[in-house]
């Protein structure tokens, strides 16, 4: 059974949830972020930097936020389906290279020019 996100994580600004995942099965919604069912290998590595306790192994969830189970599942699969993980992944690549090469040195017009194109 996957962990699931709750209602509890809406409008949190620290998302050491997602930094920690081995396996970025997390998607940011717009106010929470979510984890796709299949992808979590239930490491459990995101329960404790959470600082409000939002997430749960869906065997201990609390009955009130039995609802986040369908929501989870439902929106992480649609922005997985979209691309959307892998383009926000891109991205992150493409500003970590940029940092690297700005502390070098390097000249970085080209990377600075690059733009995602769907
Ligand atoms: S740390 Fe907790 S509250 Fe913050 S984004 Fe992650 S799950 Fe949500
Ligand atoms: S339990 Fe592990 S695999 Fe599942 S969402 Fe948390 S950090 Fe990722």
């Amino acid at each position: 059974m996957p962990h699931v996100v709750t209602d509890k994580c809406s409008g949190c600004k620290f998302t050491d949830c997602v930094e920690v995942c081995p396996v970025a099965c997390f998607y940011e919604l717009e106010n929470q972020v979510v984890i796709h069912p299949e992808d979590c290998i239930d490491c459990m590595a995101c329960v404790d930097v959470c600082p409000v306790h939002a997430i749960y192994a869906e065997a201990d969830l609390p009955p009130e936020f039995t609802k986040d189970v369908e929501f989870n599942a439902v929106q992480s699969r649609q922005l997985k389906d979209s691309g959307a993980h892998v383009k926000g992944w891109l991205q992150d690549q493409i500003l970590e290279h940029l940092a690297y090469a700005n502390e070098h040195g390097a000249d970085t017009r080209d990377i600075q020019d690059w733009k995602w194109t769907p």
